[in-house]
């Protein structure tokens, strides 16, 4: 490309191992001259040691004068004032007293703390054809603001700077991620061979001279084989160092520069940044295969155009490209459009299954929802899609994570890289673990590189490694493996988008639910407040029935009123439960630190008056934890959980024990769906949580009936078994839990015993 260089302040080189160090010079091309002078005084404290070609003065006469010794006096002085505001690279018109009389030369001053650095060139006359230059870039400027398509729009701009400049070949680079460089525009002399589509590695631009082109900077080197013209002294007076040449454009030129050139079989080179988005985005590079020197003014010329090339890139498309985003688009709206109308998400998102894939353009997609995933297309098995995600549950910390090399990153996917050498992976919620991950397969490339890119790296005798330039730049192809396709920048947008309208839509639904749920309640307290009034009434005049008519009424009609009542009471205690339930919703808590140790034991003692027959042995392993809660509601959640405990066991020793577990614990029993997501919501719950359990010896409970237990009026006995009940007082359990923020599951062995779990806030 356009090859290494050097500083004499060292930066390692990352391309390499950081053994690596790159130099810049200390030496200049013997196109111009440098001047170093102190500031503010602007005596003369280094030159270059070609002064006498210029200006007829030796370089030792003019050390330790004045700037004035060359300039007029009174420019001197304006041009100190000026110095204050220089704070980059600035151009400048100079008029110097040589020993043949005033000669006119191009400057480029610049200061680095307290050293002004002067390069001097003299002007030259243009002679380009009839045009000046300033028209010639107006009209190449005119012409590319005529072109949108990028491609033309570059291939256009190489050839306006081969008309400026002459030079035999000029390209444009552009830079991958990775930092290679591959030629998509070409201007060439007619009998040379063509370089587009050449890949240049990214070692063949050290990143010292990568950030000197990503400040804009242009780099002109009219003959390579010129010796470099020596400062004279070597070493700043000032600052006892050779003196930072990095911002000088005429700076010497690095012996690896020079031979990389050489083997390529160029001797001037001139290249021109291309910024885009502030970041470097590729090079118009000129390469003559003779020495040529281009005059200051069409450089400048040149760099105006390169300024221009890269203001407009970004508004430069590709047809093909654009065509595509707007199928995207389309694709994107039509999809979030559909997916916004229906309940069931994962149905949504699968279903026709095409849609979801067409979005990226991939092959393959699979969804996760909680522990769910679908998989759609083609892609790796269930069990390599679980331990993916796993693993990027581990690495990944942002939303959208994108490789189209996944087997480099995941060495897992080495084995199924035929389907999922590329990854997009869209994470929709941490919390409710929800991730969309795209597949792309793998997809052999041959990259055409200018050269072996290996043979830069040279292994030297004692083991360090060195870069040397290439010898030769034969096409040399390369096939890359373990790679898929490229996912698109408008790709990843999309993405973005769909997780964004998915947020949108499961908030949407929670808000739905939570005013249903509202509605739901207040229509349930006031349905139940309502209905009591009449049930009482009935109850009333059936005992009223009972004792003025008993005598009148037949022993069937007497037992029938009698089950009237029974039934009125009963219904009674649902429609208290179902009160009581629907004003949990609204209640205000009243949340304060609360010894378990306390609530527990005044519970038992409650409990012990209320229990006939068996006493269970009540076992508290250890001291439970000061909680933070509504104690009345909590109590109640404890009366619950005990009296149950007590009423569904039918061993002859029963046993109750309380405690909680510690942190990485996650309960002894349950398989199920629901047991394993607690689990997971338990272990990854807020450390200022505890999860508290009553674990009994009793009857147990059949694994299908794990969640139906907690549905509002669901036993799974006759009313006329263990006691009875509403089936009402583990839903509300649950709901005063959930109205701490906690949750409430269950774990059980059918026959041996089960153990009731919750979590509440630790103080
Ligand atoms: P109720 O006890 O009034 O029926 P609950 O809501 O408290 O209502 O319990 C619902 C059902 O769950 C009970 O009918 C019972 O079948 C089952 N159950 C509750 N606790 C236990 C337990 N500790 N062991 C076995 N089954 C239980």
């Amino acid at each position: 490309m356009s090859g290494s260089e050097s500083s004499n302040f060292q930066i390692p080189n990352s391309v390499n191992d950081d053994r690596e160090v790159f130099h810049f010079s200390a030496s200049i091309q013997p196109y111009g001259i440098l001047l170093a002078l102190s500031y503010p005084e602007l005596t003369i404290l280094q030159v270059s040691a070609n002064t006498q070609d210029y200006f007829g003065i030796e370089p030792q006469n003019l050390l330790g004068q004045s700037l004035d010794t060359l300039l007029d006096a009174q420019f001197v002085a304006g041009f100190r004032q000026n110095l204050e505001n220089i704070d980059s690279v600035t151009p400048l018109k100079l008029s110097i007293c040589t020993s043949v009389g005033e000669r006119c030369f191009n400057s480029m001053v610049h200061r680095t703390s307290n050293i002004i650095i002067l390069e001097l060139e003299p002007s030259q006359q243009t002679d380009v054809s009839l045009f000046s230059v300033p028209a010639l870039v107006k009209r190449a400027i005119a012409q590319l603001q005529q072109v949108s398509n990028q491609h033309e729009f570059l291939q256009l701009a190489t050839q306006a700077v081969r008309q400026l400049t002459g030079f035999d070949r000029v390209m444009v680079y552009q830079f991958d991620s990775q930092g290679a460089g591959e030629v998509i525009a070409e201007s060439k002399r007619e009998d040379l061979p063509s370089y587009l589509g050449l890949h240049y590695p990214a070692t063949d631009i050290p990143q010292p001279v990568r950030e000197l082109y990503a400040r804009g900077l242009l780099r002109f080197i009219p003959d390579l084989t010129t010796p470099p013209i020596e400062l004279i002294p070597a070493e700043n007076p000032v600052t006892q160092q050779p003196l930072n040449l990095s911002l000088t454009g005429i700076r010497g030129v690095d012996p690896c520069c020079v031979e990389y050139h050489q083997n390529m079989g160029v001797a001037a080179i001139l290249v021109i940044a291309l910024i885009r988005d502030r970041q470097l985005w590729g090079l118009i590079a000129c390469h003559h295969q003779t020495p040529k020197y281009i005059p200051c003014e069409i450089r400048e010329g040149c760099e105006l155009l390169g300024q221009f090339v890269s203001s407009e890139l970004a508004s430069k498309v590709n047809h093909e490209e654009l065509d595509y985003i707007v199928k995207l688009r389309s694709l994107q709206s039509e999809f979030v459009k559909s997916i916004s109308q229906v309940n069931d998400l994962k149905e949504a998102l699968v279903n026709p299954a095409p849609r979801l894939l067409d979005l990226v353009s991939a092959s393959g997609c699979a969804v996760c929802l909680e522990e769910e995933i679908t998989l759609v297309g083609v892609t790796p098995t269930l069990e390599q899609v679980r331990t993916l995600i796993e693993w990027a549950d581990r690495q990944i910390d942002d939303s959208l994570f994108h490789t189209d090399s996944l087997p480099k990153l995941y060495p897992g996917a080495e084995k199924f890289k035929d389907v999922a050498s590329g990854l997009l992976l869209l994470r929709i919620s941490k919390v409710k673990r929800y991730y969309i991950l795209w597949f792309r397969p793998e997809r052999l490339q041959t990259l055409n590189w200018a050269g072996d890119p290996n043979a830069l790296i040279m292994e030297a005798a004692d083991g360090s490694v060195a870069v040397s330039p290439r010898k030769s730049f034969e096409r040399w192809q390369e096939i890359v493996r373990c790679t898929s396709l490229a996912w698109k920048g408008c790709e990843l947008e999309n993405a973005l988008d769909l997780r964004s309208a998915i947020v949108g839509i499961v908030l949407n639904k929670a808000d739905e639910l939570a005013q249903i749920n509202q509605e739901l309640d207040s229509f349930a307290y006031a349905a139940s407040h309502d209905l009591k009034e009449p049930l009482r009434g009935i109850h009333n005049f059936s005992v009223l029935l009972l004792k003025g008519y008993g005598e009148i009424l037949d022993e069937v009609g007497k037992s029938r009123l009698q089950t009237l009542v029974r039934l009125t009471r009963r219904m009674e205690s649902l429609i208290d439960a179902l009160l009581k339930y629907s004003r949990l919703g609204q209640a205000q808590l009243h949340l304060q630190p609360t010894n378990l140790n306390e609530l527990v034991n005044r519970v038992l003692e409650d409990l012990h008056i209320n229990l006939q027959g068996v006493q269970p042995d009540i076992r508290i392993p250890r001291p439970l934890p000061v909680v933070c809660c509504d104690p009345i509601l909590i109590g109640e959640v404890f009366m619950n959980l005990l009296s149950n405990a007590c009423k569904y066991n039918d061993k002859a020793e029963q046993w109750i024990e309380i405690g909680y577990l510690d942190k990485e614990e996650t309960g002894n029993w349950g398989h199920g769906r629901q047991a394993r997501q607690q689990r997971k919501i338990n272990s990854s719950s807020s450390p200022s949580s505890v999860t508290l359990y009553v674990r009994d010896n009793g009857i147990g409970i059949r694994q299908r009936h794990l969640e139906t237990i907690f549905q509002l009026f669901k036993r799974l006995h006759e009313q006329h078994l263990y006691g009875g009940g509403t089936g009402a007082g583990l839903t509300i359990a649950k709901k005063m839990i959930e109205r701490h923020g906690g949750r409430m599951w269950v774990e059980s062995v059918y026959g041996e015993g089960s153990t009731f779990y919750f979590t509440l806030a630790i103080c």
